[in-house]
């Protein structure tokens, strides 16, 4: 912030406040950047996802779990922890699903290869995370996951950004408090 000497809002998504759900679901997506990135870096890409998610929140397109999964897996891809779910990151075999995701190597461990470093997962998760980490946010509306799918990939997916960025955000505890 200290090379910005003036600005304008083009829209400062005010209605977010207006509902205390996406009010914590925005705080939250801001943290999540924040805690992402190094001060003063900037990454344009990261900018427009944070900008397309703010919008598809503010019109309640689609389940806005599986949105805000959907740009985790953004996140994480654009500041180089992007997950591999297309080959074995032990061996390179291509593999179209797997039960098992590395938290080392993060990717998909294929059946024949020793199973380490990682987590057990359901293959409708791993196939949930594969799927939304090549669609566009614009389109995750159309996904419908179940809640065991949407659990199991909420907490893998907190436990890579903690992994990740190594620090926890607040806004969505506090949600799930009240
Ligand atoms: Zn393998």
């Amino acid at each position: 912030m200290f090379t910005l000497n003036e600005g304008e809002i083009i829209d400062s998504f005010q209605q977010l406040l207006d509902d205390l759900t996406t009010l914590a679901y925005g705080s939250y997506l801001c943290e999540l950047v924040d805690i992402s990135m190094v001060e003063g870096e900037s990454s344009r890409l990261l900018f427009k996802q944070l900008i397309t998610v703010f919008y598809l929140l503010r019109n309640n397109v689609g389940d806005l779990e599986t949105l805000l999964r959907a740009f985790e897996i953004k996140l994480l891809k654009l500041t180089g922890y992007g997950l591999n779910t297309d080959y074995c990151v032990k061996c390179r075999k291509k593999i179209t699903n797997s039960n098992y995701l590395s938290f080392e190597s993060y990717g998909g461990i294929c059946p024949e290869c020793k199973k380490s470093g990682g987590r057990q997962i359901s293959f409708a998760s791993f196939k949930a995370l594969s799927y939304l980490s090549n669609l566009e946010l614009e389109k995750v509306y159309r996904v419908k996951l179940s809640s065991e799918v949407k659990n199991e990939i909420e907490i893998i997916l907190q436990e890579l950004i903690l992994q990740s960025y190594g620090k926890k955000t607040k806004s969505l505890e506090i949600l799930k408090g009240l």
